[in-house]
């Protein structure tokens, strides 16, 4: 599975060098990562034993600013995984033109099997492990799927202690009381929401109050759903690893969200019906956004598929073939490198304000974030219509143009032998 990442990611790239104007130092550099560090995180867990789990630090590219990419904690975490994480960062921080490069770092582990206290040395013993590699100015985490603020300010903390130095800039997505900023934990929700505003009319123009299916209630996904709710649109299911709830004449995302916080899940919800997680994504919508782990449409299920758009909330919730499949029956897919780049985005801002030693308001923060997803949305909308691309593939080329006008900026063949 993970290893279908990487070729996936590989598919993309080969797929948008066909478009962009890109050396092949551009290229060769691109192919794979700068470095990639695997380390054993010793635990000790609360009954006295000791446990170790395998953590990942992966930093892609840095060419255009330090590395800059989430932590995540999930037992399928593997090299394979970050590093295909860290290829898909690298070319989100150029689509939003961020001085940041792309990397990205996990710990195979299941969180829910845990204490609390567990998951406190867990995430400092990570942090002490990959503490040579990381920095404000080298490769700056943040949060990911499992791992949240107080994680970061643990993190946050542990860098600190480690080095005798305060430096918040290290980690984002952190506590507002440890120089985190508010606006980051909706960054994402609220980034793809401006996504989809921007491209509505370009993808369902003649829908005044569309439908939409979202696969995974978390952090970005319930968010999400609630914004589409409260501007109109008809969320008629939504799923998270314990059930999936459809209400054909759309759902009560409060109270879904509600009882999610009260229960920690959302099997028996206090409205819609429960139906089969697969069902979801065959409901017939207008927009089915995935929100939850890469993968989830795939060639043995795109086939059930009858929404007319699909947002990728998710990293990679498309495989490469079942894209191929989406894109011949004129369903437009509208990427995650573009589409979730709202966290990164606010994570600059939270960098940026710390190096300052400044506070940023909120209406500030989701001011520029809106300003920068819209501008970004229609550049690739725009580069789509001029080049005749698929939005995936306009969004890789976009990013692959600015990637390579850095790494040209340091020389190219032509500069060494002579002939520029
Ligand atoms: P999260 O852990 O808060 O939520 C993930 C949700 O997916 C949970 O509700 C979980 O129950 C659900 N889920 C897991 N497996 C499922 C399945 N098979 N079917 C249905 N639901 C399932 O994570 P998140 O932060 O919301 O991230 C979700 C996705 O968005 C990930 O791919 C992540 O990489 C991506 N993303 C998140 C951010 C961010 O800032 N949170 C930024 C960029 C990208």
């Amino acid at each position: 599975m993970t290893e279908d990442l990487l070729d996936d990611a590989a598919v993309r790239f080969l797929e948008a060098c066909q478009h962009a104007e890109l050396s092949e130092d551009a290229r060769e550099r691109l192919r794979r990562p700068n470095s990639s560090l695997k380390v054993s995180i010793p635990v000790r867990m609360d009954d006295g034993s000791m446990r170790t789990f395998a953590g990942y630090r992966v930093r892609y590219d840095d060419t255009r600013g330090p590395a800059k990419g989430g932590i995540r904690f999930h037992p399928s975490v593997t090299a394979a995984e970050v590093t295909t994480l860290a290829f898909w960062m690298t070319f989100k921080t150029a689509v939003m033109d961020l001085p940041f490069g792309g990397g990205k770092g996990g710990v195979s582990v299941d969180p829910k099997e845990l204490s609390v206290a567990e998951l406190e040395r867990l995430s400092r013993g990570y942090i002490a492990a990959i503490a040579d590699v990381i920095g404000p100015d080298v490769d700056v985490p943040a949060p990911d799927v499992a791992t949240n603020e107080m994680v970061m300010g643990w993190m946050a903390h542990e860098y600190a202690k480690i080095t005798r130095a305060h430096q918040p800039a290290v980690i984002t997505g952190k506590p507002l009381a440890l120089g985190g900023i508010p606006g980051r934990s909706s960054a994402t929700s609220d980034g793809a929401f401006h996504v989809i505003a921007t491209l509505r009319d370009r993808v369902l123009a003649d829908v005044d109050e569309p439908t939409a299916a979202i696969q995974g209630f978390g952090n970005a996904g319930a968010q999400l759903a609630q914004r589409l709710a409260d501007d109109g649109w008809k969320v008629v299911a939504v799923s998270d690893s314990s059930a999936a709830v459809h209400d054909p004449d759309g759902l009560d995302i409060a109270s879904l969200r509600a009882h999610k916080d009260d229960t920690g899940a959302l099997s028996d919800p206090p409205v819609g019906e429960e139906i089969d997680a697969e069902a979801l994504l065959a409901l017939e919508v207008d927009a089915l956004i995935p929100s939850a782990l890469e993968g989830a449409i795939h060639a043995d299920n795109v086939g059930d598929v009858r929404a007319r758009v699909v947002f990728e909330v998710a990293n990679g919730p498309v495989t490469a073939d079942a894209d191929a499949i989406l894109d011949d029956a004129g369903v437009e897919v509208v990427p995650d490198i573009l589409v979730n780049a709202g966290g990164v985005t606010v994570s600059w801002m939270e960098w940026v304000a710390n190096r300052q030693g400044e506070q940023v308001a909120e209406q500030d923060v989701s001011a520029r974030l809106e300003a920068r997803m819209v501008a970004e949305s229609e550049a690739i909308a725009t580069l789509a219509d001029e080049q005749d691309l698929r939005l995936r593939t306009a969004a890789y080329v976009h990013a692959l143009n600015r990637l390579g006008a850095a790494i040209d900026a340091t020389g190219t063949v032509a500069t060494f032998n002579g002939t520029s």
